[in-house]
């Protein structure tokens, strides 16, 4: 399976999927390079260390780039390297097709106190503050941040 690649803006519903492979992965999904994912999520915060992370599983998750006809047109797909499954590829390019668009500020750790898990924002506004545990469990508990919970900056389930 070829993942294509094409320019992406707000809203990143396309993406939704592979992002929430992505975090499955960052958060210690098994995966074919799962220590190389647990390096970018230890870098989260760190722009620079990010990026050299990606930087990193992109070498090792993928050959190539190939054209490939789409829908009469032509796009630029990725080619998984050998022991890479192409669900793991997919989510590394959402996460850079994201990060590309909107910046490093879309993958943190999540807002509330004790979770270890990070977390990345599709939302078009970029306004959540926690990981998919806290948000579903809807009482994150954060100081200062509580009027923007309440207010619907983070509770985006129903309009991705
Ligand atoms: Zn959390």
């Amino acid at each position: 399976m070829l993942a294509a690649w094409e320019p992406v803006r707000a809203p990143y519903r396309a993406l939704r999927e592979p992002l929430i492979a992505a975090e499955g992965l960052l958060n210690g999904a098994v995966g074919s390079h799962r220590h190389r994912w647990r390096r970018l999520a230890e870098a989260v915060g760190d722009d620079q260390a990010c990026a050299t992370a990606v930087d990193e599983l992109l070498a090792v998750s993928m050959t190539g780039w190939r054209l490939t006809p789409v829908n009469g047109g032509w796009r630029v797909a990725l080619l998984p390297a050998p022991g890479t499954e192409p669900g793991e590829l997919a989510a590394l390019q959402g996460l850079v097709l994201l990060v590309e668009s909107a910046g490093w500020a879309r993958l943190r750790r999540c807002g509330q106190p004790g979770c270890v898990q990070v977390f990345l924002d599709w939302t078009n506004g970029g306004n959540r503050r926690a990981c998919s545990v806290h948000r579903r469990s809807g009482h994150v508990n954060l100081a200062g941040s509580v009027e923007k919970f309440e207010d619907g900056g983070v509770m985006t389930g129903g309009r991705r």
